[in-house]
């Protein structure tokens, strides 16, 4: 295993795992550690060059840095890519070579899971570090985040739907939902039942369609997402779905979803609000799941009831960032990283 850290401006530690013999070319980064351990999930993705999976990986990690500080869960942001195909390229000796490399930073990134990897994964990458959150319960963790991390985007898509269409009622809103994935198909459960009429789209066209037949849904070619009519754009897929040629083409009141980093750049969350959009900052909505896994760092363990009534915490928050953002004049996106912002620059404060 051949571990090559590099520089990064604003970065803590980033770091570059090749281990040939077991298949694994992965990259860690840690960003932040003011507020704890850096904490973030495991992406497996088949990125098509090397510098696409290091760019994501640190994107993620600064997200994830302002997720939890705005979530207040004590841990610090860090995420982790492994470059390679999860149908095809997955196997144990892979996971477990992961779990060492997950090792070698002796607890400054716990590890979870992401795109393209499951709990089932991870308890793999758990037999080679300790440096695990997110386990199945019956291991007395908190098990997969994608419920709550979905029950959270549910309760914020409300309380959007509250600001920009003075309703808290669902019944009949229009969701066109990006990716039929795990945090998706939860959100759906939680959109058909409020009734919410829903359209659907994946690129793996078959998931879509599992779903819209579960859930009376209508489904798009992954293309077409972005022109259908509808109150609420619920990307749940990759980031980057908001930019300079998607924006202009919404037809949605409120854009608001589990994806991370929905912005191609910090700047289209401005570009969204001058077409009249809502856009609910996406490391504000989806912190569902990371809060659920501090839950488990509580002195009584892991308790469902505690991290549904934190997770319900989430519309409270982005009630305040939007309040903020309109008494700031900025957008709500620039709103909560300056509210994140500002909680690691006391909490730096108070170490110092
Ligand atoms: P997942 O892998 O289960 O689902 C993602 C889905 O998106 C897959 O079905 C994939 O085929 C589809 N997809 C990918 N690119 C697409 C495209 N261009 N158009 C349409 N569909 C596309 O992942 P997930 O766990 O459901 O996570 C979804 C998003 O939410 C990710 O951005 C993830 O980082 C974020 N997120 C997840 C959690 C969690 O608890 N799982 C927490 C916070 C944020």
């Amino acid at each position: 295993m051949k571990i090559t850290e590099i520089p990064v401006e604003g970065y803590e530690k980033v770091v570059r795992c090749d281990d040939l013999a077991h298949g694994l070319t992965a990259f860690i980064s840690i960003h932040d550690t003011t507020l704890g351990p850096a904490l973030g999930g495991i992406r497996m993705w088949p990125y098509a060059l090397d510098k696409e999976a290091f760019t994501d990986v640190n994107r993620l990690a600064k997200g994830m840095t302002y997720k939890s500080a705005v979530a207040e869960t004590g841990f610090g942001g860090g995420k982790a890519v492994i470059i390679g195909n999860p149908q095809r390229d997955k196997s144990e000796q892979l996971l477990r070579a992961m779990g060492c490399f997950v090792e070698t930073l002796g607890g400054r990134y716990i590890a979870a899971e992401d795109v393209g990897m499951t709990v089932a994964d991870i308890t793999i990458v758990r037999q080679e570090t300790s440096y695990v959150a997110g386990l199945p319960r019956e291991m007395g963790a908190s098990g997969n985040p994608a419920p709550l991390t979905a029950l959270g985007v549910f309760l914020g898509m409300q309380t959007c739907l509250d600001k920009q269409l003075h309703t808290d009622r669902f019944a009949g809103v229009r969701v066109a939902v990006q990716g039929c994935g795990s945090v998706a198909s939860h959100l759906c459960g939680h959109l058909h039942a409020a009734g919410a009429k829903l359209i659907l789209t994946d690129v793996v066209p078959e998931k879509a369609r599992r779903l819209a037949e579960r859930y009376r849904a209508r489904v798009v070619a992954p293309e077409k997402i972005y022109q259908v009519a509808c109150d609420v754009y619920a990307p749940c897929a990759l980031g980057g779905t908001l930019n300079d040629i998607t924006i202009p083409q919404l037809k949605c009141a409120i854009v608001a979803g589990s994806a991370n980093n929905q912005c191609l750049a910090d700047e289209h969350s401005a570009l969204l609000q001058q077409r009249g959009i809502l856009y609910a900052p996406d490391f504000v909505i989806n912190a569902g799941g990371v809060i659920n896994i501090a839950v488990e760092r509580e002195p009584e363990g892991y308790r469902e009831a505690l991290a549904v009534a934190k997770v319900r915490h989430i519309a409270t928050v982005l009630r305040h960032i939007f309040d903020l953002a309109e008494r700031q004049h900025l957008d709500p996106h620039r709103a909560a990283l300056w509210l994140a912002k500002q909680k690691l620059a006391a909490a730096k404060k108070h170490r110092a």
